[in-house]
């Protein structure tokens, strides 16, 4: 009996083998390795190179490897390229999901836990965002992803694959033991983008607007640590394991920290000051995403360890050194 992992060579992926291993469960990693690098796949794991859409690939692992449930990461998450290709994110988020619930329900899968995430909303009405509230995606990205949510809620009904689906807010930090962390090139998220101004793997930086109606006019985020997230899907796993509901859960520790105040604390972890420009605002950008996030805590065995700014910080610089490192 195995736990498949798609996306598993990639960010949040990697960590979750990792959180699977470290709990002594059997894992298998289905990854196109489009983003993800086969490096970070610990050995002991089985990689199968392939699209999540590949439904004879799928359906032939499932079987070789006794797959119970699925964890499904794999998918294209940059929200300006889902505006210019939505195509393209329709396909590899929507359609090859699709593809997959159906090679899990066909084969037998009993569980599957699907990424999506906070883009779902929109621009929020208020703080903290309730899992109840209005979805209103404002990106191809973000629809995909909610279309994946429904296809699976509306599978689960017809079929009893039991599922519970995440929401991220916004994902940080590396493996406290640094055996993986975010190694995509081109990255373009802030906590990544000011550790590598930090580590001078790019010569500064710029903030996406300053006029924002926040206490210091930057956009207002909640970061959480990648290896919280991680467990919050294996807590994921344990409830439906023991027959708990189908479920949706903010993922978030429901507190916000602005653009200023992140490139700050990397600033202080780093010692480095690196040169921070002001730009407009980024297209697309809510002001404020913070999580309400009573929900996991109540229903699921879920309690953060790395709540702390400057402990993720501190990982994404260390886990960007490493990689440095490497690629010299
Ligand atoms: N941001 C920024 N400079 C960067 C990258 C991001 O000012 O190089 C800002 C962005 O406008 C937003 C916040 O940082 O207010 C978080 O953006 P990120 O891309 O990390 O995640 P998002 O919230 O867009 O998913």
């Amino acid at each position: 009996m195995a736990v498949l992992v798609t996306g598993g060579a990639g960010y949040i992926g990697s960590h979750m083998v990792l959180e699977l291993l470290d709990r002594g469960e059997t894992v298998v990693v289905l990854d196109n390795l489009s983003t993800g690098v086969d490096w970070v796949v610990p050995e002991g794991v089985k990689l199968f190179v392939g699209e999540t859409g590949n439904q004879s690939l799928v359906s032939a692992i499932i079987r070789a490897h006794d797959i119970r449930a699925i964890i499904h990461f794999a998918a294209s998450i940059v929200v300006p390229d889902s505006v210019s290709d939505p195509l393209g994110y329709y396909l590899n988020n929507t359609v090859n999901s699709r593809a997959l619930i159906e090679a899990a329900v066909k084969g037998g899968v009993r569980h599957m836990i699907f990424s999506s995430t906070a883009a779902v909303y929109g621009t929020p009405d208020r703080l903290p965002i309730n899992e109840d509230d209005r979805m209103n995606p404002e990106s191809p990205y973000g629809m995909s992803k909610l279309m994946t949510e429904v296809m699976l809620r509306h599978a689960s009904e017809a079929h009893g694959l039991g599922h519970v689906i995440l929401r991220y807010f916004n994902v940080a930090g590396a493996d406290p033991r640094q055996r993986t962390g975010q190694s995509t090139p081109r990255a373009t998220h802030l906590i990544k983008v000011a550790a590598e101004a930090a580590t001078g793997r790019r010569a500064g930086m710029s903030v996406f607007g300053t006029d924002y109606p926040t206490p210091d006019g930057t956009g207002l985020r909640d970061y959480i640590h990648v290896s919280d997230l991680a467990r919050a899907h294996s807590a994921a796993l344990d409830h439906l394991r023991s027959g708990g509901a189908n479920g949706t859960f903010n993922c978030g520790y429901g507190h916000g920290f602005s653009v200023f105040e992140v490139i700050g604390m990397v600033k202080k972890v780093s010692g480095v000051d690196f040169p921070v420009a002001i730009e407009g605002r980024r297209p697309g950008d809510p002001a404020g995403l913070v999580a309400d996030n009573r929900r996991i805590r109540s229903v699921l065995d879920w309690r953060p360890a790395y709540d702390d700014l400057e402990t993720i910080v501190s990982h994404a610089l260390a886990w960007e050194k490493k990689l440095a490192l490497r690629n010299r």
